[in-house]
């Protein structure tokens, strides 16, 4: 997968050298290709924002230095990108948005700072280019620069080769496998007895389908403590006769 960025902060996107995304860009998984917005620019001070029309408070992001970076970008390879603009107003950003960036061979971002992108440039290019706005939760960021940190991370483990495992991402919280839309239950490692807490006895039995059974009750126990919305929306065709004792 090919990812492009375009910020005035580059050097934010550092932590994409390390732990799994740094290996699977070595390994050849993740083209990742940082830009600087500046370089779009066309006068001394390299000026990327202006005061708001209407007046208020902060500044708004010009739109011809974004339209100039993202010509050249996606003007760069061959099929065009998807272009991702993180803002809070955005489309919320889940599992299932992850996995449907996984299948695209070329999201490029446009982190803002500020309090955003000229909206004519959205609007632009939403007859050019399949364009996402994309929010990563309910708060403000001061940029859009840590959420193209977690969207990229979360997409990114979902290529394949990524992971030495596959298997853990249909496990996972959220993930479409055999635990569809509830919560991973609790995971425990050795030693079988820390500080007098026991690791549950069945999971040193070796009874493989005992095991299932096992964790599929403890994800749906949790997700019914923590997240009772989550068990409500996969409704009664999403639970098994065992799942409605639990
Ligand atoms: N005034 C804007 C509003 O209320 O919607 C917030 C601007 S915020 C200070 C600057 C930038 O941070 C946004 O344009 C966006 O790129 C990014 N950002 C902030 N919160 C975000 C969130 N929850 N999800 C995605 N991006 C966010």
């Amino acid at each position: 997968m090919r990812v492009d960025i375009i910020s005035i902060f580059p050097e934010y996107f550092a932590p994409l050298d390390v732990s799994l995304i740094g290996k699977a860009r070595h390994k050849g998984l993740l083209d990742i290709r940082l830009h600087q917005l500046r370089d779009w620019t066309h006068d001394v001070h390299r000026t990327v924002d202006d005061t708001p029309y209407g007046g208020g408070p902060g500044m708004v992001m010009k739109p011809e230095p974004w339209s100039e970076a993202i010509d050249a970008v996606a003007g760069s390879g061959g099929p065009p990108p998807r272009l991702i603009v993180p803002t809070p107003s955005g489309r919320p950003f889940t599992q299932e948005v992850a996995l449907e960036y996984a299948k695209e061979p070329w999201l490029l971002f446009a982190p803002a700072r500020y309090e955003g992108i000229d909206a004519r440039v959205m609007a632009e290019y939403e007859s050019r280019l399949r364009v996402d706005e994309v929010s990563i939760g309910d708060y403000v960021l001061a940029g859009g620069e840590a959420a193209v940190l977690v969207i990229v991370e979360a997409v990114a483990r979902l290529l394949p080769g990524v992971l030495g495992n596959a298997g853990s991402v249909t496990d996972d919280s959220f993930a479409p496998g055999a635990m569809a839309g509830l919560l991973e239950g609790p995971v425990y490692t050795k030693p079988p007895v820390w500080r007098g807490h026991q690791v549950p006895p069945i999971l040193l039995s070796g009874n493989h389908g005992a095991i299932a059974r096992w964790r599929r009750d403890e994800a749906l126990r949790r997700t019914l403590a923590k997240r009772p919305e989550l068990v409500a929306r996969l409704g009664p065709e999403g639970l098994d006769k065992r799942d409605r004792e639990v």
